[in-house]
């Protein structure tokens, strides 16, 4: 895969204002786009949290020992107020929708509404899924405002290695924190 290495990068997230922020109880949301999976790194400083982005191959953070945790994340329609949004996630939610990925009678996810229901809050947050036995496709209308979104994943978490990929593939990312 060709890419571009931004010198100076320094694994800060791209800011957006289009981050979906999950809130306690229901969260409904269509998944619109492929999983893209990335790593990140967290830091703990008096308290505060913050964390950067892996950048694989020479990424300084790895160097200094810290272990990425992996990532995933898409282009979501938020269903509160069908915005076009970028949902990202840990492991305890995308397991659970790898789950039904990768059951027949459910499938792709990009072809039933989710609810992520989140309850408990600071280290003892904890996140259920569940999605709709009802599938549907999206309509052209929410494909048109994903395409006018504008939104690119991989370019937003690359970490600062960013190349267009033709197709990208999409293989289930089971590999666990
Ligand atoms: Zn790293």
């Amino acid at each position: 895969m060709p890419y571009v290495d931004e010198k100076n990068y320094d694994g800060e997230q791209p800011s957006s204002g289009n981050f979906m922020k999950l809130q306690q109880g229901e969260n409904k949301i269509r998944i619109a786009s492929q999983t893209f999976h990335f790593k990140k790194h967290g830091f703990k400083d008096s308290g505060k949290y913050s964390s950067k982005i892996c950048q694989g191959e020479d990424c300084q953070f790895c160097a200094e020992g810290n272990e990425p945790k992996n990532r995933y994340s898409w282009i979501v329609i938020d269903r509160t107020d069908n915005g076009i949004k970028i949902l990202e996630v840990g492991w305890q939610i995308y397991g659970q929708l790898l789950g039904y990925a990768k059951d027949e009678e459910y499938g792709d996810l990009k072809t039933y509404d989710a609810k992520i229901i989140r309850t408990g809050e600071g280290l003892e947050t904890d996140y259920q899924v569940r999605v709709s036995p009802k599938h549907s496709e999206i309509t052209e209308e929410e494909k048109k405002s994903v395409e006018e979104s504008g939104i690119d994943l991989e370019k937003i978490f690359s970490g600062g290695k960013y190349g267009k990929v033709e197709k990208p593939e999409e293989p289930p990312v089971e590999e666990k924190i």
